[in-house]
């Protein structure tokens, strides 16, 4: 890896030196081993910082968001599932192409910063033996689907097992089982809003959880509020996720968001595909969800 983080490094330079982009989004190191976290570059020194290494985990297309509303011109380093959730922003007209410059690299797969730090603290007593991030472990495209440059090895998916087995575990349980099942993860939930706040997909301006004139769902951590607000959510994921996995990663609480989340990516696939979201980007396509025709079925109404 470190080949591909000096060729980054080089990359970088060489655009905010020339003028080309005014901020480079990659990864620098904190102050042990497993901290690598997401950086901004604006000069050519601070590229120097820049790294590239088995906990490049995040997400960095979220990052954008911060820079939707500005006109300068961004470069970032993206994997599989980076890129399709450019993918998504550019779907959903959140960011213009021509203000990006975009350094793919076919991904390995990634340890997770925060599990590594749990498994490190002494609480959790049975650390897993193999680290890979559990989004890693269910990866469809670790290799980009949009990029300017392209680093590294084609990768197989990571995939492990049958794709929809957990959901179909699920879908097999009674609606009372299925109640159960679902309040006792939800009760759990502390509302942080971690997984809204890291999701690229959630990229509304005004979210209809922090409105309080009219407040459309309420502040308590109550089984009702909770799934509540995991329903709505839901529903606004569907057609959209883009199964980067980072709204699990970072729950406080390792709520398996990702069950609800394959629910909708299986269920959308088919009654309106086959269709998997941000896999390639085609000016002025939308996800299913996101048009209808005067004629669409609504019986169900
Ligand atoms: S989900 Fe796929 S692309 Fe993303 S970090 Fe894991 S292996 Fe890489
Ligand atoms: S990150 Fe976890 S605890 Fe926080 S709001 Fe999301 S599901 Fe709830
Ligand atoms: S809902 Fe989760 S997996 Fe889907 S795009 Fe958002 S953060 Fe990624």
């Amino acid at each position: 890896m470190m080949d591909i983080a000096n060729k980054i490094k080089e990359i970088a330079k060489k655009l905010l030196e020339s003028g080309e982009i005014d901020v480079f989004i990659a990864w620098e190191k904190g102050n042990f081993d497993y901290q690598t976290r997401p950086f901004f570059a604006r000069t050519a020194d601070d590229v120097e910082k820049i790294v590239f290494d088995e906990y490049s985990v995040h997400n960095l297309a979220n990052f954008l968001l911060k820079y939707r509303d500005g006109k300068e011109k961004i470069g970032l380093v993206v994997k599989g599932c980076d890129s399709r959730g450019i993918v998504r922003l550019l779907e959903d007209s959140q960011f213009q192409r021509d203000r990006l410059y975009i350094v793919g690299v076919c991904c390995p797969g990634m340890k997770d910063p925060l599990q590594t730090m749990k498994d490190n603290s002494g609480l959790n007593k049975n650390p897993a033996a193999d680290s890979l991030a559990a989004k890693c472990k269910s990866c469809i495209q670790p290799n980009p689907v949009i990029y300017d440059e392209l680093l590294g090895e084609q990768q197989n998916p990571g995939i492990e097992g049958e794709r929809f087995a957990r959901v179909r575990e699920i879908e097999n349980m009674d609606a009372g089982e299925r109640y159960q099942f679902f309040a006792g993860v939800l009760s759990q939930c502390i509302r942080c809003y971690a997984c809204r706040q890291v999701c690229v997909a959630c990229n509304c301006r005004t979210c209809i959880f922090d409105e309080t004139r009219p407040q459309w769902v309420g502040r308590e951590t109550s089984i009702e509020d909770n799934m509540m607000y995991h329903l709505v959510r839901a529903s606004h994921m569907a057609g959209r996720c883009i199964e980067c996995g980072e709204c699990e990663r970072v729950c406080p609480v390792n709520i398996p968001l990702m069950l609800i989340n394959q629910k909708l990516v299986k269920d959308v696939s088919e009654l309106y595909g086959p269709y998997e979201a941000g896999m390639e980007y085609i000016e002025g396509a939308k996800p299913p969800l996101s048009t209808y025709k005067e004629n669409d079925p609504d019986d169900f109404i």
